[in-house]
């Protein structure tokens, strides 16, 4: 915006010492063809920062969107009974079982279950 101004003004102060009137209509006329180039960068510039917005809505629309999609395409695993899955490392759709613990750790540790690849162990309710 501001080069499009120095031109306009430099135009203008050209238009003003220049002695010949065929040379000084030809800078009018540049000045007044920038005149209209600033105008339509003005509103270009609104045009961008409107889209810009429109934009940033659809992008938040699409990740709720797809958000929804994997929730929905997500088949509903049946976790089979008395396993446990991780909750760090289980996707939709995709569970991660952890390991049933032993006797002697789930009566003396109190853990039932543990993960073995984030170690998270399930407490005894
Ligand atoms: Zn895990």
């Amino acid at each position: 915006m501001g080069a499009i101004k120095d031109v306009v003004d430099l135009a203008r102060d050209l238009a003003n010492s220049v002695k010949d009137a065929k040379t000084a209509e030809a800078i009018g006329k540049i000045q007044s063809l920038m005149l209209g180039i600033q105008s339509e960068q003005a509103r270009l510039t609104e045009a961008n920062s409107d889209l810009l917005e429109e934009r940033r809505v659809l992008e938040g629309k699409i990740r709720e969107l797809q958000a929804e999609v994997e929730q929905l395409s997500t088949p509903s695993s049946p976790i089979l009974p008395g396993e446990e899955i991780c909750p760090n490392c289980s996707k939709p759709g995709a569970p991660k079982y952890m390991s049933k613990q032993p006797p002697f750790v789930q009566r003396d540790f109190g853990i039932t279950h543990r993960c073995s690849i984030c170690n998270y162990s399930k407490q005894a309710e």
